[in-house]
């Protein structure tokens, strides 16, 4: 059941401001991701992993929930490093992972199809929240006999810990790129995108050429854990927030004690289409202080003009409160598909422009700030 249309709950101002839990950031630096030996070769036995990370659950101190369980991470040397990891693995040498799993996230009501893919890296391919892989799919590059094929770039939705929680997975939310000819409205499956669709029909124990890790842009930024996240995601646009919501309200992260506020605001068609709905709710029930989340559901509701309800239409809907949000040092990401940021540029233009502010210049003070981070593709 969708819980998300269902679930919005009135703004607190997180309250904790207890510095002994300020991160230190990244002490030692004792790991070098360019050195591939560092991690142990241990082989990866899901069933083993998963009774293990099941009796993991420990009962650990949270900054406003004491008594949720958290569940322990490991290994905690995954915390050390003070840059992230990237580009250990190439387009000339990809590493060879295994998939894990293959599972469908939408409902038969969803337009298209969207999955989760957990890859064993077997702790070789490590990576901060925010990140995304390289998948190179196999056969010919079409356009250069003889090469391999493109690599194709994934945010990864999970933890650095990896949805086992002993930092040897990552998971890929995938949306299969189908074509429809634009006379005859069929599926031309001759046409149908390359690597999602690899993904998507893949298989456990299936091989899969990775590259990366890539990316810093969508770094959760935690020098101060007390700060607030407002994240803006269209479709598979959410993944890299998973990953954060994971560190913040799931896992027992000993550097990492989330006192602030995450608001995601999530654009999907319908109710069937939404990603992730379990997770966040639980969030939402256990942290009603401190996670927040709205959806759009463009099919299925209508914004106060009468029109399809789009995650800009949400953002409008707490214009004040973004605004008061992001003059307080917030940081707001946006993630998904490119169509997404022209209209809702346009409506925190024209919010701005109704509070009498100038966007141009907010929006150049935002990045100066570091507070503005786009991951659009
Ligand atoms: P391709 O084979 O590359 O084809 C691209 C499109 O062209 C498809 O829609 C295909 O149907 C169409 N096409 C193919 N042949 C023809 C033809 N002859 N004429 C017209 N059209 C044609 N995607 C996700 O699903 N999840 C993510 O988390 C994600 N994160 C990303 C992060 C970044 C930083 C970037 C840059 C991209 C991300 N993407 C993500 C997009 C992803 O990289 C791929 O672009 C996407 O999966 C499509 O790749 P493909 O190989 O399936 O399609």
């Amino acid at each position: 059941m969708a819980h998300c249309i269902f679930s919005q709950v009135p703004v607190r101002v997180p309250i904790s401001s207890d510095s002994s839990f300020r991160r230190p950031v990244f002490k030692t630096n004792n790991v070098t991701f360019h050195d591939k030996s560092w991690t142990s070769g241990k082989p990866f036995n899901l069933r083993s992993e998963n009774a293990r990370s099941r009796s993991r659950f420990v009962v650990c101190m949270s900054v406003q929930q004491a008594s949720k369980p958290k569940v322990a991470v490991s290994p905690v040397t995954l915390e050390d490093a003070k840059e992230p990891p990237l580009h250990l693995y190439k387009n000339k040498e990809p590493y060879t992972a295994t998939i894990v799993s293959v599972e469908r996230l939408v409902g038969p009501m969803a337009p298209g199809e969207t999955s989760h893919i957990v890859i064993d890296h077997g702790g070789n391919v490590p990576y901060w929240e925010g990140q995304s892989y390289g998948v190179i799919p196999p056969g010919e590059n079409p356009k250069k006999p003889g090469s391999p094929q493109n690599v194709r770039l994934y945010s990864i939705a999970s933890s650095r810990y990896g949805d086992n929680f002993d930092g040897k997975t990552a998971s890929l939310c995938v949306r299969r790129a189908v074509y429809y000819d634009p006379e005859t409205g069929k599926e031309d499956p001759s046409r149908k995108g390359v690597c999602s669709n690899f993904l998507c029909d893949s298989k456990p124990g299936d091989k899969i050429q990775l590259t990366g890790p890539s990316g810093k842009i969508m770094l959760l930024p935690e020098d101060d854990p007390n700060a607030t996240h407002i994240m803006i995601a269209t479709g598979t646009g959410v993944a890299p927030y998973r990953g954060y919501l994971r560190r913040m309200f799931l896992e027992d992260v000993p550097t990492f004690k989330f006192g602030g506020l995450a608001w995601l605001f999530l654009g999907v068609a319908n109710s069937d289409s939404l990603l992730y709905d379990d997770e966040f709710s639980k969030y939402l029930q256990d942290y009603p202080d401190q996670f927040r989340y709205d959806c759009a559901l463009s099919r299925e509701q209508r914004n106060k003009s009468g029109g399809k309800m789009y995650v800009q239409d949400k953002i409008e809907e707490y214009s004040d409160e973004i605004f008061k949000l992001l003059d307080g040092g917030a940081h707001i990401y946006f993630c998904g598909l490119k169509g997404m940021m022209p209209g809702i540029q346009d409506t925190l233009k024209r919010v701005a422009e109704e509070r009498g502010e100038s966007w141009d210049e907010r929006l150049s003070q935002l990045k100066k700030n570091k507070q503005w981070h786009v991951e659009v593709y």
